[in-house]
């Protein structure tokens, strides 16, 4: 640990998870961490949930600390009208305005149908001589309970020897209980943020696995169909890609943005605020650019 007066950095972390998706803090754990690590602002950016959000609110405020409301939603990549079967998560900032009546109602459609194919999947299993409940999978998995976590408990259970099995098996399109999976498009889920009062930005671009050519016409598109910011600081990015990101946010026209993607200790490696092995570090301008932005 280095002394507080070798730090005099004003930082901030825009991606962090809570318990009530899939990190391993409770909401108010995750303030006092913030605070401890001299954070002055915070944005739970929990999966398709605002709940550890909702429940960190009135503990921030007691404190006196800037808790931005967050999300991440999940979202299908199309290019040139065809889905690559690649992800994009979208992270959707709220930092003065609430979010409409309607992205709530959005949101609540969106667990009712992963728990309707959850339960849909769970069936199909039994249905094949599978000891599998709803429950078990929820337990694992909560807001992001799917295939991944029916795949840890039939590894678990003893019915494959690994992942790789499980969805050839069992989970995967060629599979007997298939369940399809719909998710939105990135560009739906970017117009659904807007309409919603929300910030629009593309989490941990380097995910996505796209050649820098390809990742740039595919951020062109996206700008023009209303994103807002990039995710230009995260625990994946190293400095150089990091300083890479920053130039083709600007570039773009697109807010930069950072943030730890901090879930606990199921990344041990990973640091609130300062990400890994210090690769993190965010300014406070790119909060005020969010800010400057909805006004
Ligand atoms: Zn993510
Ligand atoms: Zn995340």
């Amino acid at each position: 640990m280095f002394p507080r007066s070798d730090s005099p950095r004003v930082s901030i972390d825009l991606h962090s998870h809570t318990n009530a998706s899939d990190g391993t803090l409770t909401p108010a754990e995750l303030i006092a961490l913030a605070r401890r690590v001299n954070l002055v602002a915070l944005s739970i950016t929990d999966h398709d949930t605002f709940e550890g959000y909702d429940i960190a609110l009135p503990i921030a405020r007691a404190a006196g600390f800037d808790l931005v409301r967050g999300i991440e939603l999940n979202s299908r990549l199309l290019m040139d009208g065809f889905s690559h079967s690649r992800f994009v998560h979208v992270l959707v900032y709220f930092p003065l305005r609430e979010p409409t009546p309607e992205f709530h109602n959005w949101l609540a459609e969106q667990r009712a149908d992963r728990r309707s194919r959850n339960e849909k999947l769970a069936k199909a299993l039994q249905e094949r001589g599978v000891d599998i409940t709803l429950q078990e999978v929820e337990a694992r998995g909560r807001t992001l309970a799917g295939r991944p976590h029916f795949a840890r408990l039939l590894v678990e259970k003893g019915y494959v020897a690994n992942f790789e099995d499980a969805f050839e098996k069992y989970l995967g399109e060629e599979a007997p209980s298939y369940v399809e999976r719909e998710s939105k498009t990135t560009e739906e889920v970017i117009n659904l943020a807007r309409q919603g009062g929300g910030i629009p930005v593309v989490a941990h671009p380097i995910r996505i696995g796209l050649a820098r050519a390809v990742e740039h016409d595919v951020l062109t598109d996206l700008k023009q169909a209303g994103l807002v910011g990039l995710e230009v600081y995260h625990s994946d990015h190293p400095p150089a890609l990091q300083a890479y990101y920053r130039d083709l946010a600007a570039e773009l026209d697109l807010l930069p943005t950072g943030g730890s993607d901090f879930h606990g200790t199921v990344k041990p490696d990973i640091e609130l605020g300062s990400g890994r092995a210090h690769n993190v570090n965010v300014p406070l301008e790119f909060l005020e650019g969010l800010r400057r932005f909805e006004q």
